[in-house]
């Protein structure tokens, strides 16, 4: 049973709202979000959800404080990330759920590919040169606010700022957008990589925004390597899109999940809330992960 936004519901009760609702895909200022953890908190109790999944690019420092936080604004958190993997010159996002956040192993592979990053913004600086356009890297640090991972869209606000371009989706769609002459993508892992990476971390791997891989041949590779579910509802899917993966996930026996991708205002309009899933749908990820606690 679906609604006009693409949620899905297992029966009557969940669509008249007696149920609660999470937003599993939510970034922070710790990755390239404008809403720091309290702001986001504050945010999604605002919105009515009971709870949310931090997922910073390759960061997991907004996950403590959001916690901590949460304690006197009582809304769930889950422990997040997405990984950035690289396929065959392809960037593709794979999300780990309820990783233990707190090891120290994990934090330090972050740390290394944090690091990364700043090197692989100064490579993209480099290649804007061509277009004859000149861009401070500290400029673009400081648009990360010095914390956390530093990504391509701290580069568009940049180049925004500056007036190289007329609007963020036109860095992206011009210059750093995937494929684009100006983008730069060693960072990150393999696919097998990030997703045995993220079962070590005791988390739960699911798949981003597929639509966005371009190639759904891919799946049946990345199941094979542990790989447990689907982001189906997700910001830039139509309702067929969300069904067309649905299906998919039925055929692997994958879990389906569904986020907003929020990332504050760094993208023009707030997304936290509009897309949701039921809870049920946190009870099959709870149960996932307590399985991978037992291995
Ligand atoms: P990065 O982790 O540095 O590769 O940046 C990934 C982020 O850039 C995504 O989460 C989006 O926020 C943004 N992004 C990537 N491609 C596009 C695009 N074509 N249009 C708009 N935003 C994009
Ligand atoms: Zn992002
Ligand atoms: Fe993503
Ligand atoms: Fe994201």
């Amino acid at each position: 049973m679906n609604d006009n936004n693409g949620n899905k519901y297992r029966n009557k009760k969940e669509r008249k709202g007696g149920v609660k609702y999470a937003d599993l895909h939510v970034h922070t200022v710790f990755s390239d979000g404008t809403f720091t953890p309290e702001e986001t908190v504050r945010v999604a109790r605002e919105k009515g959800l009971s709870c949310i999944a931090i997922c910073d690019h390759d960061c997991v420092d907004g996950i403590g404080p959001s916690i901590e936080y949460s304690k006197k604004n009582p809304i769930e958190i889950i422990p997040g990330v997405e990984l950035t993997v690289m396929k065959d010159r392809k960037e593709i996002h794979m999300l780990g759920y309820f990783i233990s956040w707190k090891e120290e192993w994990f934090n330090e592979i972050l740390k290394r590919i944090q690091a990364e990053r700043i090197s692989r913004i100064d490579k993209m600086i480099e290649k804007l040169k061509r277009f004859n356009i000149e861009v401070h890297p500290d400029r673009v640090l400081s648009m990360a606010g010095g914390k956390g991972s530093v990504g391509r869209l701290h580069l568009a606000q940049t180049l925004l700022e500056i007036k190289a371009v007329s609007s963020i989706q036109m860095a992206f769609d011009k210059y750093i957008g995937d494929f684009k002459p100006c983008y730069v993508g060693d960072i990150s892992f393999s696919p097998k990589e990030a997703i045995e990476l993220i079962l070590k971390a005791k988390g739960v791997p699911v798949l981003a925004h597929p639509c966005t891989m371009r190639d759904d041949s891919l799946i049946q590779e990345f199941v094979k390597y542990g790989m447990r579910g689907i982001e189906i509802f997700h910001t830039d899917h139509s309702l067929s899109v969300s069904k067309k993966y649905e299906k998919i996930a039925k055929e692997y026996g994958l879990l389906v999940t569904g986020g907003s991708d929020c990332h504050g205002l760094g993208k023009g309009r707030v997304l936290l809330g509009s897309v949701r899933v039921p809870y049920s749908v946190v009870e099959r990820l709870k149960e996932e992960a307590n399985g991978n606690q037992q291995t």
